[in-house]
This record gives C-alpha cells, structure tokens and sequence, in this order.
C-alpha cells in the first residue's frame, strides 16, 4: 500500500496536460488550485497507515489475499460496505473536504457486477478482464477516477440523436487491438490528481446508442486526453496567503474537471463494455447507488467539521451559552447523525450479487442522497446563523497584515478575550469555504441531481405493493 507521500510521488511522474485558468499545470501537487486536492486525496492513503484505522481503511482482497488500501477492494459483504462508510465518515473529519477515491472505487464495484451480467448474457469476457484491471489496482493502489457525465447537449434527444455526435463519449472506430473513442466527460471529482480513469456510461441507450454504451479504463498520461480544471467560489485566494482560503490545506471542494477524450486508443483488455447498450442502464444504476450510499458519511463527516466551527465561532462571540446557539446546534447534530444513519442502513441491508459483491439497498441508498441535498443546506444555514454578518464582509488577509489598517482590523473584529482576532476570523473563513455555492452544489449535484435520485426511488418503492396493502385495508376486492 502506497502512502501519502508515494502518492503524490507517483502522480509527479504522470505527464498530463491539464490546465487552468488558460495555462498548463505541469505539477498538480504543487501547483496552488490543485494542490489542496492532491492533499485530501492523499489522506487516503495515509489512513491506510494509521493503526487506529487499519479495521477502516484496509481490507483482505479476494482475490490474492492480501491487505489492500479499502479504496480499492471488491465488497464481500454488508460489513464492507459498513466500513467503507465509517471510513469516509472519519475522512470527511479529517480533511473537511471531498477526498475523491470513492469515484472510482464505486466505478469498480459497479463494473464488478454489471460485467458479470453482461459476460452471462452475451459470452463475452468483460468481467475477466476487470479481474485482471482490480487485481492490478489492488496491488500497484492507484486512484482511479470514476468517470460518468456526458456533455449530454441537448437533453431532449438521445446519445445518437444529437447534432453534434460527441456529446456523449462513444466508439469512433473498432480495430483488432482495440478501440478508438472521442467525447468528454464533466465535472470530474479527483480527475487530475488520479492515476487512472475508469469511464462508464452515463444513462440508458437502446440499440441504436451502442455506440455510446461503452466502458474502459485508461491511464491518466494517455495521448488524446486534456484536463481543464474546473472553477470554485473564491479559488483565487487559493493564489496567495492562507486565512482567506478556510482549509488551505484540503480545499473544500473535490476539484473537478472536464475530461476531453480526442481520439484515444483503449486496448481491448481494458474494455469492460462496447455495444451492450441493454446494460448501460444496470451500469448507471449500480454506480449511482454505491456513490449515494456514501453521502451521508463524507458530508456527515463535513458537517461534524462544520458543527465543530459552528460552536468554535458562537465561543468565539461570547454567545455560546445562549439557549437558541445550543438549539440551532442539536438541529445540526440531528440533521448531521440522521444523514449518517441512512448511510449505515443502506449498507447493512446489502444483498451478495451473482458476481459475488455486496450490493447497498438501492432505495435506501437514494434516499441518502436525497437527504444530503436537502440537510447539507439546512446545516450550512444554520451554521451562517450561529456565525453571523462577518462571513459575508470580513477583510482579507492582507489587510489583517496591513501595517496601517492592520491594527484596525485586530481590534475591531475582535470578539470575546478568551480568542484572538486572527483565530476569529481563520473559522468564520473556514465556514465561509465550508458552505459555499460550489460546496453546496457538490451535495446537490454530485453523485446525480435530485431529479434522477427521484426517477430511481419511484422505480424502486414497489408501489402496486403499497397500493395492495391499502386495498386489503380498505377492504377493496382486487379488480375493482
Ligand atoms: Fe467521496 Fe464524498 Fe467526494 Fe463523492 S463527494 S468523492 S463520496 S468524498
Ligand atoms: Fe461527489
């Protein structure tokens, strides 16, 4: 298992072509927009070291039999999928940020039973060679990006519908060695920090979509691939000093990406999927439902940070011992202790899959993240609540530093005496980061939009079930 500093090392000797704000970032480690990012990722794998998370953060493979980092194992059981939401719960706590490696966990596990699906179906060889791409995950441990959204264009119209043909990533042409594909993929969590890209497709296809329904993996230096990094509220503070970035060591984002695939070659042993499009829909299913189990556990952990900050900044003004600050944070506890709950319970009510992995209760995986786009919210605006005006209008840090104004700032943001200026104004910073629109959006938007949260809730609630129950109650004959 690598750790967090071989992390970074490896991903030095990746040359890649990313860019940001108009420029190419040649080392993403140490560049200051992507660095925070490399940071929080890489806690994964220090935790893997830690022995007072070794139960957490590693896991027996099934396949060699070795201790491996959890980010890259194959769920055995309920209890796997139970840790792994521990796991995230204490990463959120440590880094107050969106570490990243579960994308591509997820991705493999999706993959692990969907392949198997496909292979029983069609007499292909998908899930053998996913084996072979896990078990050589497992023993090099490289983050893999787990790579979803289409461009998607006009929503209307289907992947071979639209105008432009490259909205949604599809095979341009099929040879003896193996695939050439074009499109991009957006909003990609870790993309430019992980070793690996692991791309699946994006939604349903029916036939005339195979195409597009297409899954592999290829690593992140491939020619034909470019980065361009996305933009987060206030990321030029990331460009100079520290107070004014909140977390300036993990960020508060997870550093997203949009991934440009122009003409890239995938060798067919790591082709996982091509023209199966009757599968796309279970791949998507799959993903979705393991990347919502975890919500409530990366944002539980967050919001522990937040709740933390929250009490941190109430001392800080000399009102923690009001009556409604104390209320206002159990409301936080509770939203922050329900999110998590739902995250355990999906994973305890697992089901073993055919392919031999654990699967989370997909209705009740839904309903995780369905929850955190509404309770994250809720957190954070109680959290401005409890902070007060000076998020919104507080001086920079080079002000602070000012030799004329400086002295301004030190005395007049000043709040009770047990506290100076500086730390007041390093967690009102911390929250402002912590609760910002692109934080925010993370838990809207990531891991699907409520929208698609309520597509799949409707098709999972067994509703001629419920129907039943109340037609038995009400005494209506069946047929009536
Ligand atoms: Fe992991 Fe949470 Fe980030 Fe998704 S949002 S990658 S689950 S930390
Ligand atoms: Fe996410």
């Amino acid at each position: 298992m690598l750790t967090g500093e071989e992390y970074r090392e490896s991903l030095r000797k990746l040359k890649r072509e990313v860019y940001a704000f108009g420029e190419k970032i040649e080392d993403v480690v140490e560049h200051p927009l992507t660095r925070p990012h490399a940071n929080a990722a890489a806690m994964t794998y220090e935790l893997a070291h830690d022995p007072r998370y070794q139960e957490l953060a590693t896991a027996t493979s099934h396949l060699s039999g070795r201790r491996i980092n959890r980010f890259t194992h194959i769920h055995q059981s309920p209890d796997d999928l139970v840790r792994k939401v521990k796991l995230l719960r204490a990463l959120g706590q440590q880094t107050g940020a969106c570490f990243q490696r579960c994308v591509g966990f997820d991705a493999l596990n999706a993959l692990y039973i969907v392949t198997y699906l496909i292979d029983q179906e069609h007499g292909t060889e998908y899930h053998s060679r996913l084996q072979n791409f896990v078990a050589y995950v497992q023993e090099t441990d490289v983050m893999c990006d787990g790579a979803m959204t289409d461009s998607k264009g006009n929503r209307a119209l289907r992947p071979s519908g639209q105008e432009d043909p490259d909205l949604y990533v599809r095979v341009v042409e099929r040879r003896r060695d193996g695939i050439v594909v074009r499109g991009a993929k957006h909003h990609q969590t870790g993309a430019v920090n992980s070793h690996e890209l692991v791309v699946l497709p994006t939604t349903a296809m029916r036939e005339e979509d195979s195409d597009y329904a297409v899954s592999f993996a290829v690593p992140a230096d491939t020619p034909g691939l470019t980065f361009i990094f996305g933009r987060q509220t206030n990321d030029e503070r990331k460009l100079g000093g520290e107070i004014d970035q909140g977390n300036p060591c993990f960020g508060s984002v997870g550093g997203e990406a949009l991934i440009v695939f122009d003409n890239v070659f995938v060798p067919w042993e790591r082709v996982f999927m091509c023209g199966e499009s009757e599968f796309a829909l279970p791949v998507v299913e799959a993903f979705s439902s393991y990347h919502r189990q975890n919500y409530g556990a990366c944002k539980g952990g967050l919001a522990d940070v937040l709740i933390g900050a929250a009490a941190l900044i109430a001392r800080c003004n000399g009102v923690a011992d009001a009556a409604h600050i104390r209320d206002k944070l159990v409301e936080m506890v509770h939203l922050t202790e329900t999110l998590f709950n739902c995250s355990l319970a999906c994973s305890s009510e697992g089901q073993m899959t055919p392919s031999g992995v654990c699967y989370v209760n997909p209705l009740l995986a839904n309903t995780v993240k369905m929850n955190t786009t509404r309770f994250t919210y809720e957190i954070a605006r109680l959290a401005h609540d409890i902070a007060g005006g000076l998020l919104g209008t507080l001086p920079s840090e080079k002000d602070l530093r000012h030799p004329v104004v400086g002295p301004y700032v030190q005395k007049y943001f000043r709040g009770a005496a047990d506290f100076s200026t500086e730390a007041r104004i390093r967690v009102a910073r911390l929250i402002e980061g912590m609760s910002s629109c692109s934080a925010l959006v993370e838990c809207m938007h990531g891991a699907g939009s409520p929208q698609a949260q309520r597509i799949a809730m409707y098709r999972q609630a067994n509703l001629a079930e419920k129907i039943d129950l109340a037609k038995r109650l009400a005494g209506i004959a069946d047929g009536s």
